[in-house]
């Protein structure tokens, strides 16, 4: 019972920071999308850098991957310039979505 209440009390902290800063990539979180170098998935989010605040007031952020087969690093961009717009992967050309988080 007390383990249960627990989860819930997490699960609802998880999503109120996700509502607060807009977007669901967070550390830890895995991308269905696969790796440049071995073609295997997952990609897991290792760290989330902020950069510079937009025009649009929106924040810009570095999103640094890695493979979680072969350990190859790759590098995307949240909010590039505006709100809403992500870059595509450095390395492996493809554009990440929050569709793809797990
Ligand atoms: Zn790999």
């Amino acid at each position: 019972m007390f383990y249960n209440n627990f989860d819930n009390v997490h699960g609802e902290d998880r999503y109120g920071m996700v509502g607060k800063t807009g977007d669901g990539f967070r550390e830890n979180c895995r991308l269905t999308i696969p790796c440049y170098k071995c073609h295997q998935q997952p990609l897991i989010i290792a760290e989330r850098n902020w950069m510079d605040t937009n025009n649009d007031d929106s924040q810009r952020y570095q999103i640094v991957v890695t493979c979680e087969h072969c350990g190859a690093v790759d590098q995307f961009i949240v909010n590039e310039g505006r709100e809403k717009r992500i870059s595509k992967l450095k390395y492996g050309h493809q554009r990440p979505s929050e569709q793809e988080l797990e």
